[in-house]
């Protein structure tokens, strides 16, 4: 049911900051920005050949990737795999007993179906699952 590697999703404090060094320093482009107020975060797009790194950015104090910076500091905090189909995806991870965080599919930044598993069900990774719409 996984494709690739979609993206992986980096939490950062400071996205111009960040942006800054991976367009100057490591040659990255970035392709716009999009803030997601649900989920409390500014979004920046750096492709990566067929994947791409999403640098995340908490637009609020008690957002989930401001906590994540509070008890990890910055860095990787999710790796998201393309689906196809994304209900799919979600009801064969239901069968096969894995605890999800989203039950059901919502919106994800760069026009995506997203659902994310607990990471208790797969060895310490946040794992989202990514459908392109
Ligand atoms: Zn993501």
């Amino acid at each position: 049911m996984i494709k690739k590697v979609d993206h992986i999703g980096i939490a950062v404090k400071n996205l111009d900051e960040a942006i800054k060094f991976y367009t100057d320093i490591l040659g990255l482009e970035c392709h716009g920005t999009e803030v997601v107020e649900e989920q409390k975060v500014k979004v920046a797009f750096l492709p990566t050949g067929d994947s791409e790194l999403e640098l995340l950015e908490s637009t609020s104090p008690d957002g989930p990737i401001a906590k994540f910076i509070e008890n990890k500091g910055e860095g990787i905090q999710h790796i998201a795999l393309g689906v196809d189909n994304i209900d799919e995806a979600l009801a064969e991870c239901k069968a096969k007993g894995l605890r999800l965080i989203d039950e059901t599919p919502r919106y994800g930044a760069g026009n995506a179906r997203i659902a994310f598993i607990h990471p208790k069900s797969s060895k310490g990774v946040l794992i989202e699952l990514c459908e392109r719409l």
